[in-house]
């Protein structure tokens, strides 16, 4: 399988090169030369399998000659039969004869990324070894991201990470998610601004000679093809589970970065019959405009309840935009130049017509989240997140405007556990979710952290001198 960039310079890579890479040297994002397809047959073939199985077929077409066969299930077994405290990994919960949630949030930091990174941690094991080099991974969180790399990469020999987060703007368990884990390879940043910023400098890393040359860069975000690919597994694994492939089934997907509804979106380009994928965001709506208007303009963001998906500018849009407007990378490339610099861009009437062809977006504010969390806690007896309820929010209003057919099973995606976000929770419906006892004494346990002020050359230069002391520190043992 052979990979290449949205913005059609940068050279095409295989599966472990992309894995590696994170971001296209052209600053594009890396996709499959084209989807792998899978017949009604093979996808009847799924019916009964275990997670870890599904994820060894569904994977299997994209890692090409990365993996052997047995490689492969051996990595697929140990994160998805151990990783994860449900026996399902996703179960399905209904919550009336419509609606039905995905619980993604049974991993060790309690929200979806667990099911991507978990993973990636054992691939960047497996090609780091192989090719006997260390790689420096370096990321921007707003809460979930980087508590999940954090804890997939902790003590890894291979890997140094750098997590950058916005400082007293990640709720007090996202942050002693990352800032308790005492593995040396483990570096937590509180930079001074706000998600965005941080996310800036990050990117800005990849492209700066000066730190992307003395080190490997990686990065863990939705960037990161291999995670958009592991997302995909669970897609599968609930509409077979639901009738798939002789029942459509429908998705409604709490979104920030556009990268797990794209996985929905890669799931039905290989063949699932997925009937409509519900983009659902919270007031930071620029989704919801782009695909309502063709208007993808970003404003600043607006702070709320769902702090994961408090973001203006999602990066993984590209990826789709690419794919329905003919995967062009020279006009995709001027179109995001264009975007850089205004902040503001227009679909083509291709991009539109290919997005509208199967996504809808509906955006839920404060009030509607808490009434969303009120309705599944009343009628169903479900107590879910903030961010479950953005959802869920959007899948009762899809349901109520007829923008989904009313045959098909809805599943909203249950992006975190409640006990993530427990103040938003007791605050709509006076119930103080607890925290799992998987998380073990997390208030108890000392934080280490680093502040550092918000210009670029702070990060920078920190990640510079601290990743290089460990580079001289290894092989000096080694
Ligand atoms: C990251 C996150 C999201 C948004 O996911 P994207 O892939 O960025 O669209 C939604 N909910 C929770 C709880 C998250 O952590």
């Amino acid at each position: 399988m052979e990979y290449v960039s949205t913005r059609g310079s940068a050279p095409a890579l295989d599966f472990e090169g992309v894995a590696l890479a994170g971001l296209a040297s052209d600053g594009g994002l890396y996709l499959p030369r084209q989807w792998p397809r899978f017949s009604e047959a093979q996808i009847r073939g799924l019916r009964g399998l275990a997670y870890w199985e599904f994820a060894v077929e569904v994977i299997r077409p994209f890692v090409g000659d990365s993996l052997t066969e047995r490689e492969l299930g051996a990595i697929c077994h140990e994160v998805y039969g151990n990783a994860f405290a449900h026996e399902a990994v996703t179960p399905l919960v209904q919550l009336d004869p419509r609606n039905w949630l995905l619980e993604l949030f049974h991993g060790p930091t309690l929200a979806f990324k667990d099911v991507a990174l978990q993973l990636l941690g054992r691939l960047f094991e497996t090609f780091l070894e192989r090719r006997g080099e260390r790689l420096t991974i370096v990321g921007a969180t707003s809460g979930d991201t980087g508590s999940a790399a954090i804890n997939a990469v902790a003590g890894l020999d291979r890997v140094e990470i750098f997590m950058l987060h916005p400082r007293g703007r990640v709720s007090e368990v996202q942050r002693r998610q990352m800032t308790t884990v005492r593995a040396p390879n483990v570096h937590n940043l509180a930079i001074e601004g706000s998600f965005d910023d941080a996310q800036a400098h990050v990117k800005r890393m990849f492209g700066d000679p000066a730190i992307n040359g003395p080190l490997s860069l990686g990065a863990v975000n939705s960037i990161n093809w291999a995670r958009l690919m592991a997302q995909v597994v669970y897609y599968f694994y609930s509409a077979v589970q639901l009738g798939a492939p002789d029942r459509k089934v429908a998705y409604s997907v709490p979104t920030g970065n556009f990268g797990d509804v794209f996985a929905g979106y890669v799931a039905e380009r290989m063949g699932l019959p997925i009937e409509r994928l519900i983009v659902a965001t919270n007031v930071n709506d620029i989704l919801v405009r782009a695909l309502a208007r063709g208007d993808y303009s970003a404003s600043g963001v607006t702070p709320t309840i769902t702090p994961s998906m408090d973001i203006q500018v999602s990066s993984n849009f590209e990826r789709l935009l690419f794919d329905c407007g003919g995967r062009d990378g020279a006009a995709m490339a001027a179109q995001m130049a264009g975007f850089a610099e205004t902040k503001a861009m227009q679909l083509t009437n291709a991009q539109r017509e290919g997005a509208s062809a199967l996504f809808r977006g509906f955006s839920a504010d404060q009030d509607a989240t808490a009434r969303a969390m009120q309705w599944a806690h009343q009628a169903a007896g479900q107590v879910i997140d903030p961010h479950t309820a953005v959802g869920l929010s959007a899948a009762r209003t899809a349901l109520q405007e007829e923008a989904v057919d009313p045959s098909v099973p809805l599943v909203t995606l249950a992006t975190a556990h409640p006990a993530k976000f427990r103040e938003a929770v007791e605050r709509a419906i006076g119930v103080r979710p607890n925290l799992p006892a998987r998380v073990g004494d997390l208030f108890a346990r000392e934080e280490r952290f680093t502040e550092l002020p918000g210009d670029y050359e702070a990060s920078r230069d920190f990640v510079l001198t601290h990743a290089l002391a460990g580079t001289r520190g290894s092989s000096a043992e080694a």
